[in-house]
């Protein structure tokens, strides 16, 4: 098949896209206009949390789009407040606004600790958030984050985001002044690397921030919804926060938020905040169907084991090829090269025949690993042997 031109164009050039156009995808695998087979280890940024169209998936939306599909968020919807009620059960939570994307809601989760600055804290606005953090692409959410550059592209920024050094506790105390109101992290820096926090640092933050009165935010856009193995990520660290926003994996691939708050920190007065599409029973019927299937019993242990897996082999592909070892939590993992060339190896991963491979660099010097969550051991096991074989042809 003849590739688009003419559509491609029509396109805003936003990023370098290879001429490929995925036309079907199921599980694990993607396929292309010319029936070329993918094994998917992004899914769509870890989206795809029950991999490609998944039968669960397909049957909510299936059903609710001949049901109802967008009455306005100014009424009530049975999807919308059975997901709220089930994320605000499995959580330390208390309340749930639905959005549309991860920025939206981390632009929820800001106004609202500004919100609750104003009210409880004399007007306190600063939120400490952490270099090489990614939080949307967004305005505010931008200038949230810590990504080299973004301080100057579309400038002027938003004020009021200081940041400080993941892992380092006296970075975020010399930030604190009476203007701040709130620290917000990723419990796993995504973009920046797949780099955890640790839990001396998760619980140096809880700390801190009950002595001086401020929020904690969890931006848990990537790793939410068992991602690392737990159904949230801040679980792992026996803390909790008062903020926490999902996006992502939640809607399995169908766009969909959500800002949780706890009661106290829940001060929205009416008109603070809305959307024309928040909590559309269409997508929180994609949530529902996403979240009963993580949260059934036995899921998540198969994706410790999964993790388990696609750590050890990582690790002894490391070994084999004087690699830098392996990091990460869950089925969010890095593999971290003793040089840059992970571009060199996410094109000759796509590129490999009879079938390719998806695969992901946020550094040079570092490949990201986001599988489905019910990826198989087959399929590691597949993903393994084909990369070592593609390190073997790119460093020849
Ligand atoms: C992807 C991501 C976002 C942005 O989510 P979008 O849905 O792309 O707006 C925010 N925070 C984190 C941690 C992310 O990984």
């Amino acid at each position: 098949m003849e590739f688009d031109q003419a559509g491609a164009n029509a396109l805003m050039d936003i990023t370098p896209r290879p001429e490929l156009v995925f036309v079907r995808g199921h599980g694990s695998w993607l396929e292309d206009q010319s029936g070329k087979r993918y094994l998917d280890f992004l899914q769509g940024w870890a989206v795809n949390c029950l991999g490609h169209s998944p039968a669960p998936v397909v049957e909510a939306l299936t059903r609710q789009a001949s049901l109802l599909i967008n009455p306005s968020p100014a009424f009530f919807n049975l999807p919308a407040m059975e997901l709220a009620k089930r994320l605000t059960t499995a959580s330390c939570f208390d309340r749930v606004f639905f959005a549309n994307s991860g920025a939206e809601a981390n632009e929820g989760a800001i106004k609202l600790a500004r919100k609750w600055g104003q009210l409880k804290r004399n007007g306190a606005f600063k939120i400490i958030t952490f270099d090489h953090s990614f939080h949307g692409r967004t305005l505010a959410t931008m200038s949230a984050s810590g990504k080299a550059g973004w301080d100057t592209l579309f400038a002027p920024q938003v004020g009021g985001f200081p940041k400080a050094t993941l892992n380092d506790i006296d970075s975020v105390r010399t930030l604190i002044d009476d203007d701040t109101v709130a620290i917000m992290l990723e419990p796993v820096q995504g973009e920046g690397g797949v780099l955890p926090a640790s839990k001396e640092f998760m619980h140096g933050l809880r700390q801190l921030t009950r002595e001086h009165n401020l929020l904690l935010i969890v931006d848990e856009v990537q790793t939410g919804v068992g991602r690392t193995g737990q159904l949230f990520a801040y679980q792992h660290f026996g803390i909790e926060p008062d903020i926490m926003t999902l996006a992502k994996g939640i809607g399995g691939g169908v766009p969909l938020a959500a800002l949780c708050a706890r009661e106290e920190v829940s001060v929205f007065q009416h008109g603070d905040q809305g959307g024309t599409y928040n909590g559309n029973p269409l997508a929180t019927a994609a949530g529902l169907a996403v979240f009963d299937t993580v949260n059934a019993p036995g899921f998540l242990d198969t994706v410790n084991e999964r993790a388990q897996q696609l750590s050890e082999g990582l690790l002894a592909l490391s070994d084999k090829w004087g690699m830098k070892g392996e990091r990460g939590l869950g089925l969010l993992r890095a593999l971290m090269l003793d040089r840059n060339d992970g571009a060199a190896i996410v094109e000759a991963a796509r590129n490999r025949a009879p079938e390719g491979m998806l695969l992901n660099s946020p550094r040079p010097n570092l490949l990201r690993f986001m599988p489905a969550l019910n990826v198989t051991a087959d399929e590691i096991d597949t993903m393994l042997a084909w990369l070592d074989g593609i390190v073997s042809d790119v460093r020849k």
